[in-house]
């Protein structure tokens, strides 16, 4: 089956965003066994978009478009679509009413003009949005297939996994299913070269993924039954643990200060950090994650060498050179004034412009307990700019791996 990918925005075209919904979309069709041919980005303009759209009618089998369903005037994929398929658009009175309850459930009426998003034509189909208003579009016609998802990549990939998917397996009339295995702190260069005697497979298949918190590895499996598929992925999941180890530190859904919130609970702990050079992020981290504050304390966010000395650090290591010390200083310092039994201390510091043009930043992680075992300090040098970002995923990290030990 030969497959195109359209996504739909102006503001892709004015590299306002980065099209991130095609790229997940075709990762996930070669899972499918479905041949990607064609990807293309169009403005919100009637006649570019409906030109685009022909021309992926003519030469490909399945179309996937992404975006312009919202309700206003330049939300036109759904006009798009009826013009070239020469079907006339109406008000389907159970997706208007869908529609008038999503705005009820929020207190709220619906503007008139979303009903814009409650048309159907004869040959399409509604992919429900509990994420969104904007529903999509399933359309066969001739033999073809018109998929339309929103353009928001978290309604998109829902919309996908709930209901693209399972369209597309049933036609393809066999069971495929995947495992994400998430690592961290090795290269994907360095990750592929590990697995390199398991990737050639073609099934299962693995795929690696660059990622902020590390490098992810995705093995899929096709089979008649979803128990056959099941047990290959299981025995390839296991291929690639016994070559990769402890850099593996979750899979599919797990987040990082979701394993690490998991391990705290079991083992009675609770944690608060203190950050200096990340802003906060740590703290962002764990204080937005589901049930964290069953066992995060707190985070205390400094800047500067007076705001640590503010929050109780000793004059003396605030301004000390030696920032694994710092680090360390700020663990404890995390820990006793949020009576909390682990402490996370961050620090960092900034290298000097080297001609490349590259700043180098070193963040300095202390992990200090009340179990003496659990005291360490380890430092991780990169990009200034990557580092920052990185710091978290990288206490997280060295704190699961503890926790383990
Ligand atoms: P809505 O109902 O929210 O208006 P829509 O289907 O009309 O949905 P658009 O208005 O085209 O979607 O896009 C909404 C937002 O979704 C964009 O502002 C952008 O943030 C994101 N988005 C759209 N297309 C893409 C894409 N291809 N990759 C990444 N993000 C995208």
């Amino acid at each position: 089956m030969k497959a195109e990918i359209i996504s739909i925005g102006t503001e892709l075209l004015l590299g306002e965003i980065v099209d991130t919904n095609t790229s997940f979309l075709a990762s996930q069709l070669s899972v499918l066994g479905i041949d990607l041919y064609f990807t293309s980005a169009v403005g919100d303009n009637p006649a570019r978009l409906q030109g685009v759209l022909k021309q992926a009618w003519d030469r490909s089998d399945i179309i996937f478009t992404t975006g312009g369903l919202g309700p206003t005037q330049d939300d036109l994929t759904r006009d798009a679509i009826a013009a070239l398929l020469g079907e006339e658009l109406k008000v389907a009175p159970q997706l208007k009413q869908e529609l008038i309850n999503f705005f009820a459930r929020r207190g709220l009426e619906m503007p008139a003009s979303n009903v814009r998003q409650a048309t159907l034509i004869p040959s399409s189909t509604a992919l429900v949005n509990p994420q969104g208003t904007a529903p999509g579009w399933w359309v066969e016609k001739e033999g073809k297939i018109i998929v339309s998802m929103p353009g928001p990549p978290g309604e998109m990939q829902y919309m996908w996994e709930n209901q693209v998917l399972p369209r597309l397996q049933k036609r393809a009339g066999a069971a495929i299913l995947t495992r994400m295995i998430k690592t961290f702190g090795t290269s994907e260069a360095k990750v592929d070269e590990m697995l390199a005697d398991l990737t050639p497979s073609p099934n299962p298949t693995l795929a690696t993924y660059a990622k902020l918190d590390g490098i992810y590895i995705r093995i899929a499996a096709k089979a008649e039954t979803e128990e056959e598929a099941r047990e290959m992925i299981a025995r390839r999941e296991a291929d690639v643990r016994a070559i990769l180890g402890d850099i593996i530190w979750g899979v599919d859904d797990d987040s990082q200060e979701g394993v690490a919130g998991r391990m705290l609970l079991e083992e009675g702990l609770s944690l608060a950090v203190a950050e200096s050079f990340t802003g906060g992020f740590l703290t962002h981290m764990l204080g937005t994650a589901a049930d964290s504050e069953r066992y995060f304390k707190g985070g205390l966010v400094a800047a500067t060498s007076e705001v640590k000395i503010a929050l109780g650090l000793d004059p003396n290591l605030a301004n000390s050179e030696d920032k694994a010390e710092v680090a360390r200083a700020m663990a404890v310092l995390a820990r006793q004034k949020m009576g909390a039994t682990v402490g996370i201390g961050i620090e960092g510091e900034s290298g000097v412009e080297p001609e490349s043009g590259m700043v180098p930043g070193t963040v300095f992680i202390a992990i200090d307990s009340e179990k003496a075992d659990l005291h360490t300090v380890r430092s991780y040098s990169g990009r200034l700019y990557q580092m920052k970002r990185r710091a978290a995923y990288y206490a997280l990290f060295d704190l699961v791996k503890l926790l383990k030990e």
